[in-house]
């Protein structure tokens, strides 16, 4: 059989073995149902699951246990921030990068954008008359690393920003989690979303975290659980996967930077076979899993589908949702004409990744561009 290459980490993480087996503990040591809420025997147990996988997920982040709220991901992280404050306070603005997830751009209509430079960074000089405007921001959501470039933002200096004009500030910390260090107790965030399943945890769970504002932003209403932040019965199950997932994640993240040793070597090697290459945002600090590039004259489609072909499955900058294959809005707003951005593609690394991965990745390029003559 062919091998099977996974180089798309930052759609989606392979399971970490002991996130699986701690899944596997929490649906099978129990001979009832764990909910967490009850009063009983089970639904302790079920609690003492829960808080011991928010302690592992706080300390990833260096938040503190009860600043968590766990939740189906991030998704749902985002809408919750972003239609709270758009709900609570209709009269003011919400700011956000052009560069965000969907799940930030279409969470409510009416999101004012502000704008990136060509390397995908925020454009200081914009973001800064946005919040001059007589219309007061009430909130500003940028991400600390995107999921296509991997471009990490200047957070410190956003944040501050945000602060002088009291504007509250929220960041999608998704693709930055388990890569880069992330630090909640440093005061820069008022919020941050985040999902599991890009650390190695299971999918569809994930955690909204509250800084020291007092704001608990809800979406859901009903049950009362996550002291009311957060209504439906716990996830148990998913729940300590997560926890475990960050428990390693934490503990292999300087091993992390690794990658970034790779991604260059890739990087350079690719250029030498396709020298038409252009790499996005490679002079800015990006995450170091990551390597974003276009191929002028091709579609990014027709080289997806070869390379799956052969047994490599990485992605279009934008395809983490069904498959579809639309021009990067990543790319677009980074000034980055047509042909760009949809030949564009992503190679992401994880915790599984091998040098041999990345060796056989360069292979099949070659073979690729040779065989469909593109080589430039
Ligand atoms: N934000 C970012 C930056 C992401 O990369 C993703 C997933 N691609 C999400 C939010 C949404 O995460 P989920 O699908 O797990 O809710």
């Amino acid at each position: 059989m062919k091998q099977k290459i996974y180089l798309d980490y930052n759609a989606s993480c392979p399971i970490r073995p002991t996130a699986k087996s701690a899944m596997i503990d929490a649906l099978s040591s129990a001979e009832s149902a764990l909910n967490a809420s009850s009063i009983h025997f089970f639904g302790q147990e079920g609690k003492k699951i829960v808080e011991n996988a928010r302690n592992h997920v706080a300390k990833l982040i260096n938040a503190q246990p009860s600043q968590i709220i766990f939740n189906s991901g991030a998704t749902e992280s985002n809408n919750t921030i972003i239609q709270y404050f758009s709900r609570a306070y209709p009269n003011k603005k919400i700011l956000v990068s052009s560069i965000e997830h969907p799940s930030v751009l279409l969470a409510t209509p009416n999101l004012h954008k502000i704008p990136v430079d060509s390397e995908g960074l925020i454009d200081f000089q914009a973001f800064e008359s946005a919040l001059q405007d007589n219309v007061q921001t009430i909130l500003v959501s940028v991400m600390l690393a995107n999921n296509e470039s991997g471009v990490v933002q200047d957070i410190e200096k956003i944040s501050s920003i945000a602060r002088k004009y009291n504007a509250y500030f929220h960041s999608d910390i998704t693709q930055a989690v388990g890569k880069i260090a992330v630090d909640m107790s440093s005061l820069l965030f008022d919020f941050v979303s985040f999902s599991s399943h890009k650390i190695g945890g299971p999918q569809g769970s994930g955690a909204l975290v509250v800084g020291s504002c007092h704001q608990t932003p809800v979406l859901l209403f009903g049950g009362g659980q996550e002291k009311n932040a957060r209504a439906g019965t716990e996830n148990i199950a998913s729940i300590a996967g997560f926890g475990a997932a960050a428990k390693e994640a934490h503990y292999y993240l300087n091993h992390y930077q690794i990658l970034s040793t790779w991604r260059d070597s890739l990087e350079n090697k690719l250029k030498d076979i396709t020298p038409k290459l252009i790499f996005h945002s490679q002079s800015a600090h990006r995450i170091p899993n990551t390597s974003f590039f276009s191929l002028p004259g091709t579609n990014s489609h027709t080289l997806l589908i070869a390379l799956d072909i052969e047994g490599i499955a990485i992605s279009n900058g934008s395809a983490c949702s069904s498959g579809r294959v639309t021009p990067s809005h990543v790319l677009k707003s980074m000034g980055k004409d047509d042909e760009i951005a949809s030949s564009a593609l992503r190679v992401s690394m994880g915790w599984a990744t091998k040098v041999s991965d990345i060796d056989a990745f360069v292979e099949i390029w070659a073979k690729i561009t040779n065989r469909l003559k593109i080589a430039g």
